[in-house]
């Protein structure tokens, strides 16, 4: 997953497309790149690592047009070169993409047997080169001709040396939204339109190899075949602030003392399920359920998995949805409630997964954080989490705001198939109730968490246990202290230690018991 931006109008492209990087770091932060056109040449500059990096190297002073990228690698190393934007031979074409080309290998055989020397080890630039390949006066149609050879996914931007007033913009299977202002005086495209932040625009959504001419003010469109056609444009404002940390020294903090408001937002409407009414028709008809999620998604997927069978008695399954993916979904027909968790709504492994499942006819319900973002746009129905932007890649308040809907999503389900007293109801409901002040409690206890940190920073192995709801749990923490420790980790389920991993255990090896 990377993330694309590109910006021409009568703004600043430079600062603005800048600007748009900055929402979509969350996308990629393996290296960023900004390239566009000025004096009737290609400029760019890019760096590995965070965003932070390419603003300390940054030696442009303006561009006429400008595309930019946060890159999350999939083909070659991590370094300045395989950043994006990728230049052709000639310089004359800068590409960014955010996908993957499968056939690149090929393509790249062909265009060095013909002379073209690569500069990276990227797929991406294989699509910069068959650009210039096809170039013969008019962008768009090169994208047209560069596409149909490409296998893959991919959401692309280019920019010409002598087109200093136009964006080519095409996509297959990666999100890609197209706007123009009001006013008519600048055009934009991004990965995800939360990254167009304060303007008044009119969004479209690049689908199955369109492709998009963008100039200041106006966009034409184009279908697979290259045809022109005419694009369902939706009204969007997004937010006019870009994120803060509000006092605290990470995005991650912040978002772990939002806790109780945000657990709070997602019972909003639902703890009377009059927001589940648009769902009660799908609750009668199904007949089991399938959870697509991965990493922190995929355990809140766990636990609902456990809440449906007990509230509801109807068989549900959790997969990691880029193993789901590969596997022939035997589980999945008409009567199969898909339950795709992701917090971004762009995790590409639960997209495809999703789209597997659509194509056997179960019905999808996207548990999502982000409006409008490819999976809300794919399912048929989207419970929103309600939990503000998600800032730190490491999810905290996302986890607690999955886990709150899919209670109350459980339980809804339970009283659809009269499966659920209300006593049952109403233990859990006060429970759930009690939770956002129970958190506010425990930061009240920082210093004896300290004091524990202290403690046991020194060891290199820890075991998390805990049986039934607390064995997902035991994975969440065992996930959160590798990424964020550095620190091995497992978690387990609590009657499974004596099979096995027992033998590991020893004075310096903390077990940590979820009850
Ligand atoms: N395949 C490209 C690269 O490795 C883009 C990666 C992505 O979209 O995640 O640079």
């Amino acid at each position: 997953m990377c993330g694309v931006f590109g910006y021409v109008g009568k703004k600043d492209a430079l600062k603005t497309c800048l600007q748009g990087l900055e929402k979509l770091e969350y996308r990629g932060y393996d290296s960023s790149g900004i390239g566009g056109v000025v004096g009737g040449h290609i400029a760019l500059c890019k760096k590995a690592g965070k965003l932070a990096e390419l603003k300390k190297a940054l030696d442009l002073t303006s561009l006429n047009v400008a595309i930019g990228h946060t890159r999350w690698a999939t083909h070659g190393a991590v370094n300045d070169l395989n950043a994006h934007p990728h230049v052709d031979a000639h310089r004359s074409i800068c590409l960014i993409h955010n996908g993957i080309i499968e056939n690149h290998e090929t393509l790249r055989k062909e265009l060095e047997a013909e002379g073209v020397r690569f500069a990276s080890d990227t797929d991406s630039e294989t699509v910069a080169q068959l650009l210039a390949k096809y170039y013969r006066g008019s962008l768009i149609e090169a994208m047209q001709k560069t596409i149909a050879r490409l296998e893959g996914i991919f959401a692309l931007l280019a920019v010409h040396k002598d087109h200093p007033d136009e964006i080519v913009a095409a996509a297959r299977a990666c999100p890609l939204s197209i706007a123009v202002d009001d006013a008519q005086t600048e055009a934009l495209a991004a990965s995800d339109p939360n990254a167009f932040f304060g303007m008044a625009l009119n969004v479209s959504f690049l689908h199955a190899d369109e492709t998009a001419l963008l100039k200041q003010g106006t966009v034409l469109f184009y279908d697979a075949a290259g045809r022109p056609i005419a694009k369902k444009t939706e009204k969007f404002q997004a937010s006019a602030h870009p994120p803060s940390k509000a006092g605290y020294e990470t995005f991650m903090l912040k978002e772990i003392h939002e806790q109780p408001i945000t657990m709070r937002s997602a019972m909003v409407g639902r703890m009377e399920f009059e927001a589940f009414q648009p769902l009660a028709r799908v609750a009668h008809e199904i007949d089991s359920v399938l959870i697509f999620g991965c990493g922190t998604s995929m355990h809140a997927g766990m636990i609902a998995e456990r809440w449906i069978e007990t509230f509801a008695s109807i068989p549900a399954r959790v997969e990691i949805a880029s193993e789901g993916r590969y596997r022939p979904l035997l589980f999945a027909s008409p009567n199969t409630w898909v339950i795709a968790i992701s917090q971004s709504g762009e995790t590409a492994d639960t997209l495809a997964a999703v789209r597997e499942a659509k194509s056997k006819n179960a019905r999808v319900l996207a548990i999502c954080n982000v409006k409008n973002s490819t999976l809300t746009r794919e399912a048929d129905h989207t419970l929103l989490l309600q939990a503000g932007p998600e800032i730190s890649v490491c999810s905290t308040k996302a986890f607690t705001s999955q886990i709150t809907t899919l209670a109350l999503f459980a339980l809804f389900l339970g009283l659809k198939k009269k499966k659920c007293s209300m006593g049952l109801l109403e233990t859990y409901l006060n429970e759930l109730r009690e939770i956002p002040e129970k958190i506010e409690a425990l930061f009240r206890k920082e210093e004896s968490l300290k004091a524990l940190a202290k403690k046991y920073h020194r060891y290199d192995d820890f075991f998390f246990m805990g049986r039934n709801y607390m064995y997902p749990t035991c994975l969440e923490a065992a996930l959160k202290l590798k990424e964020i420790s550095y620190v091995h980790a497992n978690g387990y389920p609590g009657g499974e230690l004596k099979h096995g991993p027992i033998a590991l255990l020893d004075p310096s090896f903390p077990v940590l018991a979820f009850a």
